[in-house]
């Protein structure tokens, strides 16, 4: 007999529909699985075998067929155990097909029987929407998070035959909403950081406000122990939080790669991602031989891309963040095709001034002219011009550290960041890190005096035309912060020390 259960693959940040095609038949027993399963797939027999008896379920002595329709996709992951093993108590004449009439399946299962959780399972239930979903416990707070199809949900394989053949009640889907949540990384929850425990550092909290309210990528560049990495955790939080379609992106994303989607199901909060430069090109921009996984270029959609010691990191993997950093995206191809995953956000980097990290520091540097050099020419040209900001951030000193007052907290900056960028987004739908050519000539009109200022700046060679542009919008979201419709010249002066310059890498600039 033959049995067809409708279920989903994961295919990029995208839900496949694949029917379970299950065939028992007299003969050699055995078990085969057609139709280009990868390994994960391949596996599910033992798994189904291990669970159905753990169960109480029969397994047939017989021949058993899965073929995974239609036969051109690869098919990847453990989500179909649990199709697969309805597939077979329905060819077995263990359920009735009416029993699952109307019905898609997605699960993983546990030697024990218990169901588990699958990667993807928003983008899965997405695909299914037009049927009702079978979904583990687990994930029913992520599959209803598109609010879109039905899903009921079992804990164990025995309650879920149960269920469907009558004699036990569906469990209730809990009704409560929990908040949505950040998805930080390494364990750090949204507002763990405050900008108030950030000591002087008057220079860098003004960048990092401005980065948040332009979403200007943003350059550090000092020594270490200098605060660099608890100012970049802090610029999540100042940032609004995610609009529904960047939320439901962000959400897709995370669901897909497996990593921390929220109690809630519901990625709300921008995502913090701070990959280490061991991190491979894949691992980075996404990728992946049988599985195309989103990198951490995906996982930061909507949020921030932070990248400690940024002179470590493989050339090839900084070249390879040029174009995502261009298009918002990035289209990864591989001999099966290609995907496309979202990837726009706030890229910050930080970076030691010199190898040792002392930056030319008479007396406790030891790097020469040359090693400095080289250091500094690691962020590629087409790369650091990316950056509209860099700072120098140094070691606060003792006064600062013991006697200083506290900064503005996180809320105080926030609320003046939402409020600027909200008018930008009236203005020109964008933030103005978007804003080239024409656009920013029409949205950012410069006055007078802010005009001859950036005039001067140009005749004396200090300002090159690509350098005017990177003024221009950080002028624009100065002036957005004081509520300014047209640009003065005191924005073009306070950009003209935030502007992202290479001689701040070669310590020569000091940029106080
Ligand atoms: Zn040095």
């Amino acid at each position: 007999m033959i049995a067809a259960i409708p279920s989903a693959v994961l295919i990029g940040v995208d839900g496949k529909l694949v029917s379970v095609e299950v065939h028992v038949s007299n003969g050699l027993p055995g078990f085969t699985v057609v139709g280009l399963p990868d390994a994960a797939v391949r596996e599910s027999r033992d798994r189904v075998r291990a669970a159905l008896l753990s169960s109480g379920l029969p397994w047939p002595l017989r021949r058993v067929t899965v073929n995974l329709a239609p036969s051109g996709v690869r098919k990847g992951g453990a989500g179909l155990d649990l199709p697969i093993a309805v597939g077979l108590l329905v060819a077995s004449g263990e359920l009735d097909p009416d029993s699952v009439a109307g019905m898609a399946f997605v699960g993983e299962l546990g030697l024990d029987g218990s169901l588990r959780g699958p990667t993807g399972v928003l983008v899965l239930a997405e695909a299914l929407r037009d049927r009702l979903l079978v979904v583990p416990e687990v994930s029913v707070a992520e599959a209803t998070v598109g609010g879109t199809g039905r899903v009921c949900s079992a804990p164990t394989l025995r309650r879920l035959v149960d269920c469907l053949a009558g004699r036990r009640a569906w469990v209730a889907p809990r009704s409560e909403r929990h908040p949505g949540g950040s998805a930080a990384t390494d364990g750090v929850p949204a507002g763990a950081h405050d900008l108030a425990e950030v000591r002087g550092q008057r220079l860098a909290r003004r960048a990092l406000e401005v980065a948040a309210t332009g979403g200007h990528h943003l350059l550090m560049v000092g020594p270490p122990g200098a605060g660099k990495t608890l100012l970049a955790r802090c610029l999540p939080d100042l940032l609004p939080e995610l609009e529904r379609s960047t939320s439901l992106e962000a959400t897709r994303i995370h669901s897909a790669a497996g990593v921390g989607v929220p109690v809630g199901g519901l990625v709300t909060r921008p995502p913090f991602r701070s990959p280490h430069h061991g991190a491979s090109a894949v691992a980075m921009i996404g990728g992946g031989t049988t599985w195309m996984r989103p990198g951490e270029i995906s996982l930061a959609h909507g949020g921030v891309l932070f990248l400690d010691e940024m002179g470590e990191f493989p050339v090839a993997v900084l070249d390879a963040l040029r174009q995502p950093l261009e298009d918002g995206r990035v289209v990864v191809s591989r001999a099966r095709g290609s995907t496309t995953f979202p990837a726009r956000f706030v890229l910050v980097g930080a970076m030691n001034p010199c190898p040792c990290g002392e930056g030319g520091a008479p007396g406790r540097c030891r790097c020469g002219d040359a090693a400095r050099q080289r250091y500094a020419r690691r962020l590629s040209a087409p790369l650091l011009d990316r950056f509209d900001l860099a700072v120098r951030v140094d070691r606060p000193d003792v006064d600062q550290l013991i006697g200083g007052p506290p900064g503005e907290s996180t809320a105080t900056v926030a609320g003046r960041v939402a409020r600027a960028r909200s008018l930008a987004l009236e203005r020109q739908g964008t933030p103005n890190a978007g804003l080239t050519g024409a656009r920013l000539d029409r949205h950012a009109p410069l006055s007078d005096d802010a005009a001859t200022l950036l005039e001067l700046e140009l005749r004396s060679g200090a300002l090159t035309a690509r350098g005017l542009h990177r003024v221009h919008r950080i002028a624009r979201t100065l002036a957005d912060l004081e509520g300014h419709r047209a640009v003065v010249a005191a924005h073009v002066g306070e950009a003209l020390l935030l502007r992202c310059r290479r001689e701040l890498l070669l310590g020569e600039g000091d940029g106080r």
